[in-house]
């Protein structure tokens, strides 16, 4: 099965993993202090905070906004379902922004009608989630200038995204919002194995997730409620997780970071190389905006059900080996959800219409052009059939 994605491991990578297991710590020693400062500067972001997963640092990152019960949280319904999680965990609500037809992104003009009724009826978010889904940057400058007029924070998700542009600058810069997350699943850009980051320009907000990460608990006198008794002392101040990441797992990041942009290049060859192979097949192929670059997490195809039926395409992909997928079922759609869902139902007209054609082929930076061939020969076959 060629997969929809995987991870490269080198000698390199497997060296650098071998050394921390050989060096004193496993835990909370120089490596992860190294990662999180190597991708902050990266991306020019002032701080970063690493974690066990995204969905840990989606988490931290909503509990240091302050979101809590009565507060709201909306995202796009065509994310992985951690994105709208996490505000659940802290007891917030949360409600969907419909994408834009083209890039699949949270729609900025949905979401300015959403905000304009939201502010008549008293239920404005506290913070609002874009996802730069596939890899491709949200349009972060209205996103932005929405926030400022209605005064709500932001969190990317780019869980997609590490190595994307947007407007010249790496995604992660955290110009236009408050925290910025990355995954390091091992479908991801570069990974750890399990494995998240939270970037903010923030101290506080850093200070806070940091905290927040490893259960609430202080060693900094300055931010104690009293003198400390000695050298050993520490405070629980907030109720804290134990989201911390290993030694072992930031050593692997460290080692795959200085591939990410050699990975990001050889996603945007495959997937030039898919648009040229794919241009004569009715189908409809992913948009790329001109205001930025694609880390190309995902190269989502759309089969317009009308015309074709997206289930058998699957299943003829799936019976030829290829590892395809539907990346996301609307996370509005999911069980749990629905139960939690309040108010009024609003129609996403643009996501249900992505997701009854949606269909992921194989992209990943190890896989090889004799592979894509292969995913190139069974679509064609499979759309025609
Ligand atoms: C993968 C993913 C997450 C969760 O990442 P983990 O590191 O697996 O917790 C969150 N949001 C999006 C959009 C993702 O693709």
């Amino acid at each position: 099965m060629i997969p929809y994605g995987r991870q490269e491991i080198t000698e390199d990578d497997v060296d650098s993993v071998v050394a921390v297991l050989r060096s004193d710590f496993l835990t909370q020693g120089p490596v992860v202090p190294k990662f999180e400062r190597a991708v902050a500067d990266y991306c020019g972001a002032a701080h970063a905070v690493a974690a066990n997963s995204a969905t840990s640092a989606l988490h931290i990152a909503c509990m240091a906004l302050g979101l809590g019960p009565g507060d709201w949280l909306w995202t796009s319904p065509i994310t992985f379902v951690a994105t709208a999680n996490c505000a659940l965990y802290c007891g917030a609500r949360v409600d969907f922004v419909d994408i834009d037809p083209n890039t699949y992104n949270l729609c900025p003009r949905a979401l300015e009608r959403k905000l304009v009724q939201a502010e008549r009826d008293g239920r404005l978010p506290k913070v609002l989630a874009p996802v730069h889904f596939a890899g491709q940057s949200c349009d972060m400058l209205t996103v932005y200038a929405l926030s400022q007029r209605y005064g709500f924070r932001i969190i990317e998700d780019a869980s997609h995204a590490i190595g994307a542009q947007y407007r010249g600058e790496p995604i992660g810069t955290c110009r236009y919002g408050d925290v910025t997350v990355f995954s390091f699943h091992p479908v991801k850009i570069i990974t750890t194995g399990e494995g998240g980051m939270a970037l903010t320009n923030s101290a506080e907000l850093a200070d806070r997730m940091a905290r927040l990460r490893s259960h609430g608990v202080t060693r900094d006198p300055t931010s104690m409620t009293r003198e400390p008794d000695g050298a050993w002392f520490y405070q629980q101040i907030d109720l804290g997780m134990n989201y911390r990441m290993t030694e072992l797992q930031a050593a692997l990041g460290l080692s795959q970071l200085s591939r990410l942009d050699d990975y990001v290049e050889r996603r945007h060859k495959l997937a030039r190389r898919y648009d040229e192979k794919l241009a004569s097949l009715s189908i409809v192929l992913p948009h790329q905006s001109k205001d930025g670059r694609s880390a190309l997490h995902l190269y989502p195809i759309w089969i317009d059900p009308s015309q074709m039926d997206r289930s058998a395409v699957f299943d003829r992909m799936r019976r030829s080996n290829i590892g395809v997928n539907v990346h996301y079922i609307p996370v509005y759609a999911q069980p749990y959800h629905q139960q939690r869902r309040m108010l009024d139902s609003t129609d996403f007209p643009a996501s249900e219409r992505y997701y009854a054609g949606a269909l992921s082929l194989p992209m990943f930076a190890s896989m090889t052009e004799g592979q894509q061939d292969q995913v190139v020969a069974a679509l064609a076959e499979a759309v025609r059939s």
